[in-house]
């Protein structure tokens, strides 16, 4: 016996895999949020399937239900907004799962983080600028440990993407300054990527703040940090991948 954790992908419904489109449309039973995946994806789902949106419910309830659905046969998916490894809550459920017998498989799904930087247009791993992207949140009512604390990640003067934290623009700023970041450092809000509604923000670690007030956003967005983000990188930022001079395993170089 087993369930489908399928990631839904960031909202547009052309964004979930192959796969995960494949498993919607055999599902007899979808679990989803519907505060955050976009239910256009149940147009996929067969007639007939059953549909349990999950934000009203609590953890073993919707185990519970997801366990049952299962034991009677039925072929149960969950889905999980962008890929279900990123802030999905999903350890708690299948440590769960599993003590009822239920096994689990997963389809990857494109994290909001690559839309967002899809919607921004930009290249998060800059030859000569940085290598590093930080996959993160601001601290808020959820507790992140005392050595992930945003001053001190940001010390690496990295890409940074911050998830579920649009709220804490303020705590994010002044994170970033105690890093020794520039207040001209240029950072991009995307809300709602792939939604019809999506905005792209451009904005900087000085004015993070009141750019997000003055458009209103205060959830279902991401925010992109860094130099990567900058839309004047000069010719200084070439990869050693399209070097003429650089001999790698599929060309050889000039001298
Ligand atoms: N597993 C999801 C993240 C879930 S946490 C993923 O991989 O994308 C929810 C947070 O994800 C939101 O607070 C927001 O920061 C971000 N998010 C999810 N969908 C988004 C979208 N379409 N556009 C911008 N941010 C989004």
């Amino acid at each position: 016996m087993k369930i489908y954790i399928v990631g839904a992908g960031p909202g547009s419904p052309e964004l979930i895999t192959v796969k995960g489109m494949k498993l919607l449309q055999q599902a007899d039973a979808i679990f989803y949020t519907d505060s955050l995946v976009n239910d256009e994806l149940l147009t996929y789902a067969k007639e007939g399937a059953r549909i349990f949106c999950t934000s009203g419910m609590h953890l073993k309830q919707m185990v519970a239900m997801m366990c049952e659905e299962v034991k009677n046969g039925h072929i149960v998916v969950r889905l999980h907004t962008g890929d279900p490894s990123i802030y999905g809550a999903t350890m708690e459920q299948i440590v769960l799962l599993r003590k009822e017998g239920i096994d689990v498989d997963i389809v990857p799904g494109v994290s909001s983080v690559f839309a967002a930087a899809a919607a921004a247009q930009v290249e998060l791993t800059v030859p000569n600028l940085t290598q590093t992207v930080i996959l993160t949140r601001a601290e808020g009512r959820t507790p992140v440990p005392e050595k992930e604390q945003l001053a001190s990640l940001a010390q690496h003067h990295c890409t940074i993407a911050l998830f579920l934290s649009a709220t804490l623009t303020k705590k994010v700023t002044a994170a970033f300054l105690e890093a020794g970041w520039s207040e001209h450092t240029p950072v991009v809000v995307v809300y709602k990527a792939t939604w019809p509604d999506e905005k792209v923000v451009r904005s900087t670690v000085g004015t993070l703040h009141e750019d997000m007030q003055r458009h209103g956003i205060r959830k279902h967005a991401l925010i992109l940090a860094g130099w990567a983000l900058s839309d004047r990188l000069d010719e200084s930022y070439r990869s050693k991948l399209y070097d003429e001079t650089f001999t790698h395993g599929y060309r050889k170089g000039r001298e």
